[in-house]
């Protein structure tokens, strides 16, 4: 049977559109952007881009337009398009937070109760009013929604918030966080059937650079009368690798361990006589 060749659609432009070309390459998927094309073939892949609005992707991949998506979460949600979500990719990170005028106080959802809320994202601020028992009226917007205040529309806005820099200049400030968003890759189910085998290719790549990205590969040199002490802090992921260095009385070790302990290790690596400490990125693990 021939290679199948999958169909992955990705934002064209905007804050996913670089990063999930990153993730390809980190997959060892190769795609030259640079063209106006809404399709264009990886050089390396049996794989095909299609560069589109963020907002189209749900809905493209659920009718099997495309096999494959890249879309914020917050996206998907908001349309409710019947795909899959097959992997989140630990980038594009937002989240849904009411905002309220700066001199107002919102402790908990029952605040929101008669208060007319703007947004761009009408149906996951319904769900969360309906999860929370709270009735409100949902002033749906299709963007500029932090104006609205003070236009006189809504009461308080519900929207993507990152530092709040637009909420301060607008007067207004971050309350209730509504929904936690980051990038996902997105299925058609009819594919994940019919073009499994490609999809799986691609799934386990993601999970090698997923698995690269939390992981770095940690050097340091040890006096070996303390080699013990050392191997207690580090957490390695499998067991580390002592080597015996020319002066012997200090050790080599060399371990892959998760990116976020690092910085809350180096301190007692330190202290317990680890010197010459290097910490290196990981391109990728076989998982
Ligand atoms: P398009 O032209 O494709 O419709 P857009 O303007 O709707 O683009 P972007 O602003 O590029 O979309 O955001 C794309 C996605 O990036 C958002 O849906 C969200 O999931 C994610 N995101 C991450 N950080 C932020 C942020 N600070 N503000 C808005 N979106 C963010
Ligand atoms: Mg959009």
């Amino acid at each position: 049977m021939s290679e199948q060749r999958i169909k992955l659609a990705i934002q064209k432009k905007g804050r996913l559109a670089e990063k999930s070309i990153d993730a390809l390459k980190r997959c060892g998927v190769e795609v030259d952007t640079y063209s106006a094309r809404l399709m264009v073939p990886a050089k390396n892949y049996p794989l095909d881009l299609l560069l589109l609005r963020d907002d189209d992707i749900p809905e493209y991949v659920q009718d099997g337009v495309a096999d494959l998506g890249v879309v914020g979460e917050n996206v998907l949600y908001e349309k409710g398009a019947d795909c899959e979500v097959t992997r989140r990719l630990g980038f594009g990170g937002c989240r849904l937070m009411i905002g309220i005028p700066e001199n107002e106080d919102l402790e908990e959802p029952a605040g929101l109760r008669g208060k007319r809320i703007a947004t761009s994202h009408p149906n996951l601020l319904k769900k969360y009013l309906t999860d929370n028992g709270v009735e409100a009226r949902v002033v749906s917007l299709s963007g500029s929604v932090e104006i609205a205040p003070s236009l006189g529309v809504a009461d308080a806005i519900c929207d993507i918030v990152s530092t709040g820099n637009t909420l301060t200049f607008n007067k207004l400030k971050k309350s209730l966080v509504v929904f936690e968003s980051e990038a996902a890759l997105v299925a058609n189910r009819e594919s994940l059937k019919a073009k499994r085998a490609e999809i799986d290719e691609l799934l386990d790549r993601i999970d090698s650079a997923l698995a690269s990205k939390r992981s770095k590969y940690l050097m340091l040199n040890a006096p070996k009368d303390r080699i013990d002490e050392i191997l207690e802090i580090v957490p390695a992921l499998d067991s580390p690798t002592v080597l015996s260095l020319a002066d012997d009385k200090f050790v080599a070790l060399h371990a892959v361990i998760p990116t976020k302990t690092f910085w809350e290790i180096r301190r007692r690596l330190q202290e317990a006589g680890a010197t010459g400490i290097i910490i290196l990125p990981i391109d990728n693990i076989i998982v």
